[in-house]
């Protein structure tokens, strides 16, 4: 074990799965996996995420060797890798940290963050030819009701975003009604409804807000639909 190692093997034995000290990579390379120690309730938790990231078409490569240098997060850490800008690829690391905000003081609050290279990911715009986003209101406000229609909806999310909508839906497990309450209060121009009748129809409900109409819409392409909609007036 590196000296590095050795200090922090009380206090912060992790770091010795992401040591590049070649002594310390032996030892990791004979150790079992972390992913082989998983609780019940984290390995299907892990087993949701990757289901999730597969459905925004996230090509997500399973690392059970990365840590992140602060010792608070709990389940998933992970990095963000671009390989456009050569070797000091990681363009962005984080994790979920469910214990932080009770351990300061705060409410028991689940929570998720990540720190960023500025100097990167402005590197890796320009070489991507991004131009910054016109902040504004949000175009979609995604409802759903059932496990089933949240599965859908992180798909449809993912697909109205990059076609170009402002698009947000429930990160808290609100009810229906809280959902919608928050829709409004977002001022969206769209909910885009989804329950279990819009799942077996194929159409989810769309609600424009300001009209305060509603009808059904197909959801195989209904980002070109909801174009087409606000492309009208
Ligand atoms: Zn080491
Ligand atoms: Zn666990």
């Amino acid at each position: 074990m590196c000296p590095a190692c050795r200090e922090r093997y009380e206090r912060n034995p992790l770091r010795l799965l992401d040591c590049k000290e070649d002594s310390c990579r032996a030892l990791v390379a004979g150790a079992p996996s972390v992913l082989k120690s998983l609780c019940d309730d984290c390995a299907s938790h892990f087993e949701r995420l990757r289901g999730y990231l597969a459905a925004m078409g996230v090509d997500a490569v399973v690392d059970p060797l990365i840590v992140r240098g602060l010792d608070y997060y709990t389940r998933t850490v992970f990095e963000i890798v671009a390989t456009e800008i050569g070797a000091q690829s990681a363009v962005c690391g984080g994790g979920r940290y469910d214990g932080l905000i009770a351990q300061v003081g705060g409410p028991d609050t689940p929570a998720m963050g990540f720190g960023m290279g500025m100097e990167r990911l402005l590197l890796l715009m320009e070489k991507r030819g991004v131009v910054p986003p016109d902040p504004g209101l949000l175009d979609v406000y995604v409802v759903t009701l059932g496990d089933a229609a949240r599965a859908a909806a992180v798909q449809m999310v993912s697909g109205l975003r990059e076609a170009g909508l402002r698009t947000d839906w429930d990160h808290a497990g609100r009810s229906m009604k809280a959902q919608f309450k928050y829709a409004d209060r977002t001022g969206c121009r769209f909910v885009l409804v989804l329950g279990e009748d819009e799942l077996a129809q194929g159409a989810a409900t769309l609600r424009d807000m300001a009209a305060g109409r509603e009808r059904k819409v197909p959801m195989d392409g209904i980002a070109g639909t909801l174009k087409a909609i606000m492309g009208e007036k």
